[in-house]
């Protein structure tokens, strides 16, 4: 039945979203046709028009592929996990890009051992939206603290806390809708989805920021 209940909620977000996804897959797809139209119309050397063409390819499967996320319900697979494992196995995944960047992801880890019940992947991907967002608002590099606690008797508490530029108050309200981005080359996805698993996994997320950076917290039931 949980199962289910999971079920129908992802739909109906699926659901919510298929006139935005139409539209925002059509933009690329315009694009690449007027482009083709113009390569019919004078064959030359200039391979421009064929980088124009890849970067929107690009763009349709990053959206199409961070959508899929949200369109397979029945690839869940809830089961017992070490919340520090997933954690660590994100910072494995994202420690290259991080310094890449001049950014240090630091983790402080209560001694207690925490298991949850969770999709590992989506929560993976959940965590990895967070720390791209993060790296993304730090240019000029910084640090990263990842926090893990207790929260109450039953629950664990999960702090993203970064150094980046922060969210302006008046966009602060908007940053769950879909598509939104204030990024050249961003799809406005991550934080929909994330608020979405996240509260499948009975969960909340709320995002707060100000002049120093921003902070992520993340509430979930322990097991
Ligand atoms: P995207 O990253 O593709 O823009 P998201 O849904 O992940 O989409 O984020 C939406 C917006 O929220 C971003 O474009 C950015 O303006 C803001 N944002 C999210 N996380 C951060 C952060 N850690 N620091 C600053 N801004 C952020
Ligand atoms: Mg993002």
């Amino acid at each position: 039945t949980q199962q289910l209940l999971l079920q129908s909620e992802k739909l109906t977000v699926a659901g919510q979203l298929a006139a935005g996804i139409a539209h925002e897959i059509r933009n690329p797809l315009t694009a690449i046709k007027g482009f083709l139209q113009l390569m019919e119309a004078k064959l030359t050397d200039d391979k421009t028009y064929f980088d124009i063409i890849t970067s929107e390819m690009d763009r349709i499967e990053i959206i199409l592929s961070e959508l899929l996320t949200l369109a397979k319900p029945q690839d869940m697979k809830f089961v017992k996990s070490d919340i520090e494992q997933i954690l660590e196995s994100v910072k494995t995944l994202i420690d290259t890009q991080a310094l890449m960047n001049n950014i240090e992801i630091i983790t402080l880890y209560e001694t207690n051992i925490f298991s949850i019940f969770c999709d590992e992947n989506q929560l993976k991907q959940v965590f990895i939206n967070f720390l791209k967002n993060s790296i993304e608002a730090m240019p000029d590099g910084g640090k990263i603290t990842i926090e893990l606690r207790s929260h109450g008797i039953d629950k664990l508490k999960l702090l993203f806390i970064d150094e980046g530029s922060g969210i302006p108050d008046h966009i602060l309200n908007r940053i769950y809708e879909p598509f939104f981005t204030t990024k050249e080359t961003g799809t406005g996805l991550g934080l929909m989805i994330s608020k979405q698993i996240i509260e499948n996994h009975n969960g909340t997320l709320q995002i707060r920021s100000d002049k120093k950076g921003t902070i992520v917290e993340v509430i979930l039931p322990i097991f």
